[in-house]
C-alpha cells in the first residue's frame, strides 16, 4: 500500500510499489493480511452499565418483549441513564470505544435512545459528539428517540415528542446525520415509524430502520418506501420487500450477534439476500441486550449462523458496511483517493475472516494513514 496525507495512492505488489515511490516512512506486514478498517454501522454504544441479570433470565425462557412489558430490559439502561452525567457517559463510552478500535474498527456508528426525553436524548448525543472529538475513530451519529415507548406515555403522544419536540432540536444542533426508529408491533407500529422518519427527512436527516427483528412489522417495505439508506436486523422480512432492495438504494444491515445474544434461532435470510445482489452489511448492534464488540467475532457469527462466506463477509464489514452509513466514496475499500483506514491482520489469507473465532488477529489499526493500534493495543 502507498498512503499520502492520510490516503490511498495506491494498493499493489510490494516490488512494483519500491520501485514507483519512495517512502518516508514504511510499515511492515509481513505474514500479515490488509484489509479496509471494520465499518461498524449498527451500534448502540453510548448508555451506562450492563444487563446481564435480563440475560440470564432470558436464558431461562423469558423473552424480549416479555421483559420489556415488565418495565424491565431498555427502561432498566433508559432510568440509568437519565441518572447519569455527561463526564460518565463519556469515560464510559470511550473505554469501549477502545475496544472496538483494538478489534480492527475504525468507523462505527452509534445511536441514541437511552434518554426518550429530550434532554436526556441530547445529552446521549452530545457525548457522542465528544467521542468524535477525543477518538481517533471515525463516528457516525443516530438519532433513535425512538427506540421504546416510556411506560407512562401512549404510542401518539411519544411519538408527537419525538417529531415535535426532539426532531428538531437534533436538526438545529447538527446533532445526528441519521434518525432511526424501532419499527415492531408493540413498539412504534409502521403508521408511527414512518412518521417520524418523514419528520427526520423534512429536518435533514437520513433515514434508518430497526426493521422486522421480532415479526414482520412492515419495516422493510417503510424502507423501500422512503428509499431509507439501511434497514437493519430483517430478521422476518417479507421476501418480496427483500427483493425490492435490488431496486432501491436501501443497504440491508444484517446483525447476527444480536439474533445469537437472543438465543434465538432465527436469523436474517443473509444468503437469500446475496443471491438476489443485495449489498449486505453485518453489524454488531453492541448493546445491553447484546455484548458482542468487535467484527471480526460478527464475521465468525455470520460465517457460522448465516452462511456467509470470506468474501461476502468482508464486504459487510468494509464497503457494504460504509455503504450502510453512506461513507462508501471516503471508506470501506483500499481505492485510491479513499482514506488510508486500515487492520493489518496475523494471518496467513483473507480465508481466516469468519473461520477464526476469538484468536486476536489484529496487529496494527491505521485511521487516515496513522497508526493508532499496534501489536493489538492502543498507543498514545
Ligand atoms: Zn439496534
Amino acid at each position: 500500500m502507498a498512503i499520502d496525507r492520510g490516503k490511498v495512492i495506491e494498493a499493489a505488489a510490494s516490488k512494483l510499489l519500491e520501485r514507483k515511490y519512495s517512502a518516508s516512512k514504511e510499515i511492515s506486514a509481513k505474514e500479515e493480511i490488509v484489509l479496509p478498517g471494520f465499518v461498524d454501522p449498527h451500534t448502540h454504544l453510548v448508555f451506562p452499565g450492563s444487563r446481564e441479570e435480563e440475560f440470564w433470565r432470558r436464558q431461562e425462557g423469558a423473552s424480549y418483549l416479555e421483559i420489556l412489558k415488565k418495565g424491565g430490559g431498555i427502561m432498566e439502561t433508559v432510568n440509568k441513564a437519565r441518572e447519569s452525567g455527561s463526564a460518565e457517559l463519556l469515560s464510559i463510552s470511550q473505554k469501549r470505544l477502545e475496544t472496538m478500535v483494538e478489534s480492527g474498527t475504525t468507523c462505527v456508528e452509534i445511536k441514541s435512545g437511552y434518554g426518550l426525553q429530550l434532554y436526556d436524548e441530547l445529552k446521549i448525543l452530545r457525548t457522542v459528539r465528544e467521542l468524535r472529538r477525543t477518538s481517533p475513530c471515525r463516528i457516525a451519529a443516530t438519532f433513535l428517540g425512538a427506540h421504546a415507548i416510556p411506560p407512562y406515555m401512549s404510542q401518539d403522544e411519544y411519538s408527537r415528542v419525538v417529531i415535535e419536540e426532539m426532531i428538531p432540536e437534533v436538526a438545529q444542533q447538527s446533532l445526528a446525520e441519521f434518525c432511526d426508529v424501532f419499527c415492531e408491533h408493540g413498539v412504534f407500529d409502521s403508521t408511527s415509524s414512518e412518521k417520524i422518519l418523514a419528520a427526520g427527512i423534512q429536518h435533514g436527516l437520513t433515514a434508518k430502520i430497526h426493521a422486522d427483528q421480532f415479526t414482520d412489522s412492515g419495516g422493510a417495505k417503510i424502507a423501500n418506501d422512503i428509499e431509507a439508506v439501511s434497514a437493519d436486523h430483517l430478521v422476518h422480512s417479507n421476501v418480496s420487500e427483500l427483493e425490492r432492495m435490488a431496486k432501491t438504494s436501501v443497504t440491508p444491515v444484517v446483525l447476527p450477534a444480536s439474533s445469537h445474544s437472543l438465543l434465538s434461532n432465527a436469523y436474517a435470510p443473509a444468503t437469500e439476500m446475496l443471491a438476489a445482489g443485495l449489498p449486505v452489511a453485518l453489524g454488531s448492534d453492541f448493546s445491553p441486550s447484546n455484548w458482542v464488540m468487535g467484527m471480526l467475532t460478527v464475521a465468525a457469527l455470520a460465517a457460522r449462523q448465516l452462511r456467509m462466506k470470506s468474501e461476502e463477509i468482508i464486504r459487510g464489514i468494509t464497503i457494504n458496511a460504509a455503504r450502510a452509513l453512506r461513507m462508501d466514496r471516503q471508506i470501506g475499500s483500499l481505492s485510491r483517493g479513499k482514506s488510508a483506514d486500515l487492520v493489518l491482520l496475523k494471518a496467513p489469507s483473507y480465508k481466516r475472516i469468519g473461520y477464526a473465532y476469538g484468536e486476536g488477529m489484529v496487529d496494527k489499526v491505521l485511521i487516515a494513514g496513522k497508526v493508532q493500534v499496534n501489536q493489538g493495543k492502543r498507543v498514545n
